[in-house]
């Protein structure tokens, strides 16, 4: 089903102004289309055959435990890397976790499955990641025997990971894209932290996380909403990694709202419900639910922007509970309660994102926002990206009450003097190639030269 997207931009040239509207990219496009809920069904009943993937369970049982599954995981990107002309790769990345007192009770070798599809243009050093956790638990989360089917937490997100590996990496990206099932979130975001840690150590430019976790059921217990047509996007306000200096500077201009990885779940918004048909993403201002973490935080952490995708309503009843009936209400994360249409659908909000990222071409540099002089107008100016060409740039403009980004303003120059006041609005720029894929936007620095 095809539908254009009513989302106007204005375009600037020789003082006039012109709409237009955004379409979809028909690669993008063909791509969302091939995201198949049969796939995602026989993945999650695949990993749920495994009985546990406790992160502390068995290693060597070929059929049951987070060995066998994550050989299974391995296996399927080592067949998606068949058809990639040899830019997807695949490992099990290792480390040894010792004891420690708290949710590892003996030393363990906790393996993260990664598959990295290599970009096609050498200069363009950018990595997006989609992260889910290979890894469940049971009610108490020491055990590592009995059956943890974790169908929703988080074969859900894994099997988003498997399903945009499968079909992303039959297409190619200047940019690289790595998909990761990690391992001992339940033991302490341990997998995620391990990468994340490597990142900063190896200096990856890590420019999005997308971690996925929950994302595959519609209802929730006790209020009994069912729905399948809303997603929610958390993020953090004031980032976790700010210094001094940057906590000085957020508080001088308002900023409390815009951080990157804010910017990255506005971005996620518009990309998604352009190309998701029946999927509203709603933005959580928040870095996480009460009581609750993911494999987001280690990356925020390092300064790496990255926000968690959930499903809607939660359903208390199938998360980390034993599979049991008691008073007639069956607990445990089983397939049957997956919603696997809505599943596809958020699958295919990743792959739209991570598509689109990846395509454009890196984030417009030296973006500034000059204040020389008291004046009613706003102007800005920037530098050309580092990688990729582009067309041209989008000046993001919205009210400083507003949530969400309200005018896109086309350019080709590299500044702009806009008639409104920056006292009344935030601003930021991003870089649009031919096809129409932006970058992230970029918010401008505050500059009296
Ligand atoms: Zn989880």
């Amino acid at each position: 089903m095809k539908q254009l997207v009513l989302l106007f931009i204005v375009f600037a040239s020789s003082n006039s102004f012109s709409q237009t509207i955004i379409r979809r990219d028909p690669q993008i496009e063909k791509m969302v289309m091939d995201v198949s809920a049969d796939s995602l069904q026989s993945y999650i009943n695949t990993l749920v055959s495994f009985g546990t993937r406790n992160t502390l369970s068995t290693t060597t049982n070929p059929q049951k435990g987070i060995g066998a599954a994550r050989a299974w995981v391995l296996k399927k990107f080592n067949e998606f890397a068949k058809n990639s002309g040899g830019r997807l790769k695949a490992i099990i990345d290792t480390t040894t976790i010792a004891a420690n007192g708290k949710r590892v009770d003996t030393p363990v070798l906790l393996g993260n499955v990664m598959a990295t599809l290599k970009g096609t243009d050498p200069d363009d050093k950018r990595i997006f990641i989609i992260s889910g956790h290979l890894d469940t638990r049971r009610t108490d989360v020491m055990d590592r025997t009995g059956d943890a089917p974790g169908a929703n937490d988080d074969g859900s997100g894994t099997a988003a990971v498997i399903e945009c590996a499968r079909i992303m990496s039959g297409h190619a990206f200047p940019a690289t894209i790595i998909f990761v099932a990690v391992s001992g979130e339940e033991q302490g975001l341990l997998g995620s932290t391990f990468m994340a840690n490597k990142a900063k150590n190896e200096n990856w430019d890590i420019e999005a996380v997308l971690n996925n976790d929950i994302i595959g059921s519609n209802n929730s217990n006790e209020t009994n909403i069912v729905n399948n047509t809303k997603v929610r996007v958390f993020s953090e306000g004031i980032p976790v990694a700010a210094t001094e200096k940057d906590i000085a500077k957020i508080k001088a201009y308002g900023l409390e709202n815009d951080s990157k990885s804010r910017e990255l779940a506005r971005y996620i918004k518009e990309i998604g419900e352009r190309y998701v048909d029946n999927l509203q993403v709603m933005l959580i201002y928040r870095i996480d639910r009460f009581l609750r973490g993911g494999d987001h935080l280690p990356y925020l952490k390092n300064g790496f922007t990255a926000v968690r995708i959930t499903e809607m309503n939660e359903n208390f009843t199938r998360q980390h509970q034993d599979v049991r009936k008691e008073n007639g209400i069956q607990y445990g994360d089983l397939p049957e309660y997956i919603d696997y249409e809505y599943l596809r659908k958020n699958t295919a909000l990743n792959l739209a994102n991570l598509a689109n990222l990846a395509k454009a071409s890196s984030v417009p540099q030296d973006v500034k926002l000059k204040l020389k002089n008291l004046s009613n107008k706003t102007s800005l100016s920037w530098l050309p990206p580092k990688s990729g060409s582009v067309n041209g740039y989008y000046i993001l403009m919205r009210e400083t009450s507003s949530p969400v980004w309200e005018k896109k303003i086309f350019t080709k120059e590299n500044e702009i003097t806009l008639p409104f006041s920056k006292d009344n609005y935030f601003f930021a720029v991003q870089s649009v190639n031919e096809s129409g894929n932006e970058s992230l936007p970029v918010i401008p620095e505050a500059s009296r030269d």
